[in-house]
Order: C-alpha cells, then structure tokens, then sequence
C-alpha cells in the first residue's frame, strides 16, 4: 500500500483527534502518504479531501471533536452510494482505510470493503462502550470522568436542599457509562437498558435508605434507554407513589460528548492508530483494533459487528447496592 486514507464517522468522540495524529504520523514514519477524509462517509461521496502532513496534525492531542469532521451519510447504505465513493477514493489514490467509529461505521467498512479491493482496519471510538473486540472505546473514559463531574456538582446543591436527583446519561442501548459513572459517584440506584427496574423496587430503596437518614444525598442515575423511559418518566413515576422528597430531574445531554480526551484516552487512541497502520502493512483486511487485559488485539470485523458482549460485570451491578447502604 502506498496511500491509507483516515476518516471518523458517526457520533463523535473524545480521543479521535488523538488517534488521527497516531495514524498519521505512524503512516509517515512508515513512508506512506496519508490522505484525511472530511465528513466520514460523506467525504468520500463528495471528495471532500485533504493532504495529512506531519504538522496537520500538530496541536489535536488535546483535542476533544475531530478535526476530519464526522457525519451520518445515508447514501453510502445503498451500493450507488458506495460505488461512487469508490470512484472518488480511486481516483485519489487511497488503497487502503483508517475507519474511526462506532457499529453503523464499522457495518459500512465491512461492506465497502467487501465490495472493492481496498482493505480497511476499524478502529472503536464511541462514548458508549459498547463494541465487541476492546475492553474500551475512545471516549468512554472521558464521558464517564464528565459525568461524575456534574454529578459531584449536582450532589452539593441536591444534599444542601435534601432532594432527590434523577441524573440522565448518555447509553441507549449501553448501560457502560451509567454503570461506572454511578458507582464512582456514589449514586443510590442505577437504572440501565440491560437491566429492568421496577418502579416499585426503586421506590422501596429509596425510602428504606431515608428511613436509615440517608435524605441529604439521593442520586439516582438514569441510563437514557433504561426501560422505563428516561429520568423525566422515572422521576414523574416515583412522584406519583412517593411524594416525600423534592424531585428533580438533569440531563446532561451533549456535554457528555465534548472536552479534552483524559490520559487514558490519550494513550488508548495513540496505540490504537498505531497498530491500525501497522496491521494494513503487514496485509490484513476488515479487523478492528482494540485492547483487551491491556494488549492490543484484533478481532475480524465481522465479528466485532455481530458479536453483542454483554459487557456489564455482575460484581458491578451486585455492589451498587451493597454501598448504597
Ligand atoms: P456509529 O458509527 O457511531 O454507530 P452510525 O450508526 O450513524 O454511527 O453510522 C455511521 C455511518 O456509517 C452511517 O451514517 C452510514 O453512512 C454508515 N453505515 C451505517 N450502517 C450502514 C450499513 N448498514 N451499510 C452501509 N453503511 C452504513
């Protein structure tokens, strides 16, 4: 190969910058050209392209959002679509593909690569936690650090007026951040889309720790796919049966995406991109990369995208209410 083109793709996560430098000066030290494609799918329908040098990417380490842009891009669904993104990333000179990304971009390297002989290596980045084939994702490590951020800040005002505080999280389908998120900041309960909770149940919990004078710090935290709806529901559910706290409700929404990737996210992203450039060199094609007991792996593509890991450790779930007490 003599070209690899990079893009990231789908929901945007802390440490993309950091990986897109990692694969780009990997590739160069390697003595390949490095083509950056803007708007993930989308760029490469539109050639919307541009030439990475060594000083591109000066200055993104720190970086949370991509500086390639991401985007969710229909057309490439259709085999129309993916064929005029072939003509543009030939006509390029791109032979090989750095995807950064969640599920729905590794699904789309899986088929173009399938489809035209460019191989591609994935690489997971998303806030969610919930690929196949990494222990962590890019993001996640930072999404949760955000997140018992505003929790601790929430538990001040909640434990100074004694209310009760439903906090929403990102995670439709993931209960990762909710989970760790929860545990780390102390939370009373945590209600995730794995697992159902009763109204009841929560309600029981709640009372028996005010009647044990716990009132002062009642957190509760609420995975936005949990199944009962989301914090606004879960709240008004309780309300309706326990009207005994003051109630309220926080969605911390889109911050949980932003700001400068932690440490580990940092390193995570670099050894990543590393080792995706270094497993298009040594020939394969359709892998992910990830880490799983601190070692980098790959796993086949296909596999990272059909395999669904439930990846919630039942210590986890068990301890939330052994230290709630
Ligand atoms: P994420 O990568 O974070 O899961 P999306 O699900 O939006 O985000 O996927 C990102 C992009 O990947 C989509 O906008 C689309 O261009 C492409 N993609 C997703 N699913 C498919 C599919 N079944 N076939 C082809 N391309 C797909």
């Amino acid at each position: 190969i003599k070209r690899i083109g990079v893009f990231t793709s789908g929901g945007d996560a802390p440490g993309m910058n950091a990986c897109i430098r990692a694969v780009v000066r990997t590739a160069l030290y390697e003595k390949l050209s490095v083509t950056g494609i803007y708007q993930g799918y989308q760029g490469m329908l539109d050639g919307n392209f541009t030439e990475m040098t060594s000083r591109s990417v000066s200055n993104i380490i720190q970086l949370g959002g991509t500086i390639l842009k991401t985007a969710r891009c229909l057309e490439f669904k259709t085999k129309e679509g993916r064929a005029k993104a072939y003509e543009n990333v030939k006509a390029a000179g791109i032979d090989a593909l750095v995807a950064i990304g969640g599920d729905g971009t590794f699904t789309g390297a899986d088929f173009f690569s399938k489809e035209y002989d460019i191989p591609v290596i994935c690489i997971p980045g998303t806030i969610d936690n919930d690929l196949y084939g990494s222990d962590f994702t890019l993001g996640y490590d930072t999404a949760t650090n955000t997140v018992i951020e505003a929790i601790d800040k929430i538990r001040d005002t909640a434990a100074s007026h004694e209310r009760l505080f439903f906090i929403e999280v990102m995670g439709r389908d993931s209960g990762c951040i909710a989970l760790n998120a929860g545990i780390a900041g102390g939370a009373e309960a945590i209600l995730l889309p794995e697992k159902e909770t009763a109204i009841d149940e929560l309600i029981a919990h709640l009372s028996a720790a005010d009647g044990r004078g716990k009132k002062s710090s009642s957190i509760v935290i609420v995975a936005e796919g949990d199944q009962n709806g989301g914090a606004y529901n879960v709240a008004k559910k309780v309300k309706e049966k326990f009207d005994y706290y003051d109630t309220k409700v926080s969605i911390l929404g889109h911050l949980q995406r932003g700001g400068s990737p932690s440490s580990f996210d940092r390193v995570l992203a670099s050894r990543l991109g590393f080792a995706a450039v270094k497993e298009l060199l040594k020939g394969n094609n359709r892998m992910t990369v990830g880490v799983r007991g601190n070692e980098v792996v790959t796993t086949p593509l296909e596999e990272a995208i059909n395999n669904k890991e439930y990846k919630l450790s039942s210590d986890m779930l068990e301890l939330v209410q052994v230290l709630a007490i």
